[in-house]
């Protein structure tokens, strides 16, 4: 009996997408591989038709049977409304890892061409600033959370781990603004320079987010992998794409619990679409990418070489440097075909383990601290009072509770107490009120009475409060 043939959905999505997606079935078929592929819909199209995500049930169907997915790049028209067809899939199956590998291609000229660049990015994919939570918190002034969790941290760190292990790397580079954001990039790092020791055999170093950017400009070939935050990790990693030839060559894996879903890092293209001329190497490279994932290492190494034979041949697409007659997606698409079964003479297929990824129960995850006690609030206040003057109104105002007025902040400098200082401000001030006894617990009463005092004089916005968990501070200073 002929086994089962492993299904995938594949999403040809808008722009060039079809017309690169086609290019990595042709090339997948061509291997003989036992996949079959189901075809569905997602991005303008679903949107034109009115479903609000741009991803219909059927394609969320097919996604949970097959849970792996060859994406094309998905846009967001404008006039649909502004939700992202990529950031819904990405939730939707919690993809929370991003893999982005670049490396030196055959043929492919660009300024450290000759060093050998082989560098994968790995990008925590679901929260950050890119949870998208966002308020114009006066008329003048927009806030956005970035939310980072010990959950969100840990896997992804143990992602970057596994990842290393089964492709035989030597590094791993933790890359965070810890340095000014020490609670959530801090998080990052402290979980990286927690779980290192559990890696012996990698090299385990952490860096500041700018001076990795530093490095990657100036000495590249130091990094092998590199784990990092959401936007940290977006910027990174279409740097790195830079350095190795640009878009049309860089490949990605989106890592989920259940779900993976594969595409290039590049978008639609609208100028190029439809036109035969968009580089398929990047979705093929992703195509690799999930042939090897569902356990098809022999036919990844059999699409990876014949990409980079066909490269060594001198075939050249027209995104890239110094071509002259460049080849169509699909001349190119024929001749990556023609050469699979080929060897590359300067990068021979490397050695993969599969990745080893502890499963992960879904639900409510907490850390719990020993104790914890509420010490005071802070309260955001709009405000166009000098900073004096309010904090003469809210010692006025807080006068009978049990907290009193410790400092006034604005965008983070502190403008109260101390001299006064030559600095502009805005409208927004964050007014820090403290126990006044300061060993103890506050319940949420005292805090309601202070807010309705403060909000009988003032217009507020909204409050976080000030708590220590197992003695430590759990917010952050002001800057002086
Ligand atoms: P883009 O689609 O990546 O294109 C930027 C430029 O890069 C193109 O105009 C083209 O440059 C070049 N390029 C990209 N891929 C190429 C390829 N395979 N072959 C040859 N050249 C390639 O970025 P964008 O214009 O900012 O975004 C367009 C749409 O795509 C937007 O709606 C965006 O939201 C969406 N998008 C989707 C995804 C995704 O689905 N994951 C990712 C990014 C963007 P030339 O002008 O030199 O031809």
């Amino acid at each position: 009996m002929t086994p089962a043939k492993r299904k995938i959905t594949v999403l040809p999505g808008d722009g060039i997408g079809p017309e690169v997606v086609d290019a990595a079935l042709a090339i997948i078929k061509a291997t003989n591989v036992a996949v079959e592929f189901d075809i569905c819909e997602a991005g303008a199209r679903a949107f034109q038709k009115g479903i609000k995500t741009g991803i219909p049930q059927e394609t969320v169907n097919s996604i949970e049977r097959t849970r792996v997915v060859l994406k094309g790049p998905l846009e967001t028209p404008i006039g649909y409304g502004n939700r992202s067809a990529n950031v819904t899939l990405r939730t939707l199956f919690e993809t929370y890892g991003n893999i982005r590998p670049v490396r030196e291609l055959p043929g492919v000229q660009t300024a450290f061409t000759g060093r050998k660049l082989d560098i994968v990015i790995v990008r925590e994919n679901i929260e950050d600033l890119y949870a998208g939570i966002e308020y114009m918190q006066t008329p003048g002034v927009a806030e956005g959370l970035k939310i980072i969790s010990r959950e969100g941290c840990e896997k992804i760190v143990k992602l970057a781990f596994a990842f290393a292990i089964a492709e035989g790397r030597k590094s791993v580079h933790c890359a965070t603004k810890s340095n000014i954001m020490k609670l959530t990039e801090g998080l990052l790092q402290h979980t990286f320079e927690e779980f290192a020791p559990q890696y012996p055999s990698i090299q385990s170093r952490h860096i500041l987010i700018d001076n990795c950017a530093h490095q990657l400009a100036m000495r590249p070939e130091q990094f092998d992998v590199i784990v990092t935050t959401n936007m940290n990790g977006d910027i990174l990693s279409d740097l790195t794409s830079g350095l190795t030839g640009g878009l049309g060559f860089a490949p990605s894996a989106n890592i989920g619990n259940e779900v993976s879903i594969f595409e290039a890092v590049h978008g639609s293209a609208p100028d190029i679409a439809g036109k035969n001329k968009a580089n398929p190497t990047a979705l093929v490279l992703s195509a690799a990418m999930m042939l090897r994932h569902i356990g098809e290492g022999k036919a990844a190494n059999d699409v990876e070489q014949a990409v980079l034979v066909t490269l060594e041949s001198g075939i050249r697409t027209s995104d890239m440097i110094g071509v002259q007659n460049p080849a169509s997606t699909t001349a190119f698409t024929e001749a990556v075909i023609s050469n699979l079964g080929k060897r590359s003479q300067v990068s021979p297929p490397k050695e993969y383990k599969e990745v080893d990824l502890p499963a992960r129960e879904i639900g409510v995850n907490a850390v719990h601290a020993k104790s914890r006690r509420v010490i005071g609030v802070d309260i955001y206040v709009e405000s166009e009072l000098e900073p004096k003057a309010l904090a003469a109104s809210l010692e006025a105002s807080s006068k009978p509770s049990v907290l009193r007025l410790e400092m006034i902040s604005n965008r983070g400098a502190m403008v109260f107490p101390g001299p006064d200082r030559r600095v502009s401000l805005v409208d927004h001030f964050r007014c820090r009120f403290v126990s006044r006894e300061p060993a103890s617990d506050l319940d949420d009463a005292d805090i309601i009475s202070l807010l309705t005092a403060v909000g009988a004089k003032h217009r507020w916005m909204h409050i976080e409060k000030l708590q220590d968990f197992d003695g430590a501070p759990a917010f952050s200073k002001s800057q002086i």
